[in-house]
């Protein structure tokens, strides 16, 4: 008697296994969202506040230590890691722009997602294009797969479309000028056309300002900076007929996007078709918010309160059509405050880099030194990559290098130079992100065709916007540190458990965690990162 209960406990035990085992499902839509600028910073200081979409996602499965772990923390290298599974040294996307010096150009400066080959293409005036990727994304694998499968990305900007879509979407649709444009010969839904008038119509009128949520009124105080008079810091947006770049860089911006990305997944019936599909979203308005307004005021919080109910609405109406679908939110990378604010509020000695730091200054001054003409070396910023002119003789241009080398690592905006030589040598990185040295960081980030001669890093705090105009960019991202290198990486289902992981774990590790998700099966080896098991118990969402 006793034996038999005992046996029938051991059935009742295995089949619950079973059942709590059992693989779901794969989705019949993947949603992917990156939210362009959102820091792990940002996350935590507006978690407590959300209540509409991002609450809903910090329900899920959390990794609230995400990182873009590369060295370039910037919109396109970071968007080139969300949907491919690999880091910029693989993906080839090492920047927004990098130099050619072979090129006939004269500017010799190649924009990420352009096709140089188009003639007449330059840096700032292209042919949008994904030839730079070297590697397949998500969406390009699961159309190889079932051709029944579709993927479409809309965002705000073509980077972000084209990096995260890769190179076989079946839509892809991104803002140039006040339009939404593909450079895809497909013929365009009739909600791209509806946004366009949406975007015409929000022009020719004048917006008020947004109302102040309460969370964001202890956070809304003018600092000054740049010229006399320009402050930030308790705006409210609105915008005058015919002011763009106002709207754009406010949240209206976002629900443009989000409302073409929800008018062509209804029209498509995404989720409802024989294979699985991916709708990718590229939300660009907290990235211009924090460039022009930073990230502590009454703007970025209105942003994100003002996203986090449109995103909320997304999903609600998602719901209503019964489609079982899967969610993951990131950021293509992190972001930091003004210096004029993080002085103000206890952040310590951050300041903005010495424009003498630019290649147009330092390479002149490094020649009179060597009695060599010309700019001899080329750069796009304060820091970053930077090229020694490949016309001169290999004499020089070892002299250019050494000299360069050691001008840059004499500054005191400069935390360390590393040489190609030394970051070629450096192993690739492994184990946890978070305590990887700057070099792996920036070997991560290195690849050989298109990388520079040295890499400049600067001082964790020191902006690498040297001076402030009227208008225009404040403050940014871009460095080795984690302030822009950590986001929040956020998955969501409905009917699975939560769980919070507060281990660092990367964005290259997305991909193949989607991939389980719908047992899409990868190469060995051919991505950086690796399934997260979505299951907080003892099954799997991941291949066994
Ligand atoms: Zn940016």
């Amino acid at each position: 008697m006793k034996l038999k209960l005992f046996a029938a406990a051991l059935v009742l035990a295995a089949s619950a296994a079973a059942v709590a085992q059992a693989p779901r499902n794969p989705p019949k839509l993947i949603v992917a969202i990156s939210v362009d600028q959102f820091s792990g910073d940002l996350f935590a200081e507006y978690r407590q506040y959300f209540t509409g979409g991002l609450r809903r996602l910090s329900e899920g499965a959390v990794f609230p230590a995400g990182f873009q772990s590369h060295a370039a923390t910037e919109t396109c290298p970071g968007h080139s890691t969300i949907l491919t599974g690999a880091r910029p040294a693989r993906t080839g996307i090492i920047a927004n722009n990098w130099f050619d010096l072979g090129t006939e150009r004269p500017d010799k400066l190649i924009y990420c997602a352009e096709d140089e080959r188009v003639p007449g293409s330059n840096s700032e005036d292209y042919t949008p294009s994904g030839v730079h990727l070297r590697v397949p994304t998500l969406g390009d694998l699961m159309r190889r797969r079932d051709p029944r499968s579709r993927v479409v990305a809309v965002a705000g900007k073509d980077r972000a479309a084209i990096m995260m879509s890769g190179h076989n979407p079946t839509q892809r649709w991104f803002r140039s000028g006040t339009r939404f444009v593909s450079d895809r010969e497909t013929p365009a839904p009739a909600a791209v056309a509806s946004a366009n008038q949406d975007i015409a119509r929000r022009l020719a009128e004048t917006a008020p300002p947004m109302a102040l949520p309460a969370p964001c009124q202890p956070r809304s105080r003018a600092v000054p900076v740049g010229p006399a008079g320009r402050t930030v810091g308790d705006g409210r947006f609105g915008h005058a007929a015919g002011d763009g770049e106002a709207l754009l860089d406010s949240p209206e911006y976002d629900e443009i996007v989000l409302g073409l990305a929800e008018g062509i997944s209804g029209e498509m019936r995404l989720g409802q078709g024989a294979g699985t599909d991916l709708l990718i979203v590229g939300l660009s308005a907290t990235d211009y918010v924090g460039h022009r307004f930073g990230t502590q005021g009454s703007e970025m919080c209105i942003q994100l309160l003002a996203l986090d109910r449109m995103l909320g609405g997304f999903f609600d109406r998602l719901d209503t059509q019964g489609i079982d679908y899967a969610v993951v939110l990131t950021a293509d990378h992190g972001g930091h405050d003004l210096p004029e604010r993080v002085r103000e509020q206890a952040g310590g000695q951050a300041e903005r880099a010495d424009a003498d730091l630019r290649a147009r200054v330092m390479g002149p001054a490094i020649g009179q030194r060597l009695g060599l003409p010309g700019q001899l070396i080329y750069g796009d910023s304060v820091f970053g990559d930077f090229y020694v002119d490949r016309a001169l003789a290999e004499a020089d241009r070892r002299r250019v290098l050494d000299e360069a080398v050691q001008a840059y690592r004499a500054h005191p905006h400069v935390a360390a130079v590393f040489t190609r030589v030394e970051i070629e040598a450096a192993p690739a990185p492994a184990g946890p992100p978070d305590t990887w040295s700057v070099l792996q960081r920036i070997r991560a980030s290195f690849d050989a065709e298109r990388s520079g001669d040295f890499y400049v890093v600067l001082k964790p705090r020191v902006t690498p916007i040297p001076t402030v105009g009227a208008t225009g960019s404040i403050a940014t991202h871009g460095s080795v540190w984690d302030y822009d290198r950590r986001v929040p990486i956020l998955f969501w289902r409905r009917g699975m458990t939560a769980f919070e992981q507060p281990l660092s774990v990367e964005t290259v590790d997305i991909m193949p965690t989607l991939a389980g998700l719908i047992g899409l099966p990868l190469a060995p080896g051919s991505v950086d990162g690796r399934c997260l098991d979505l299951d907080p118990g003892p099954a799997t969402t991941c291949p066994r």
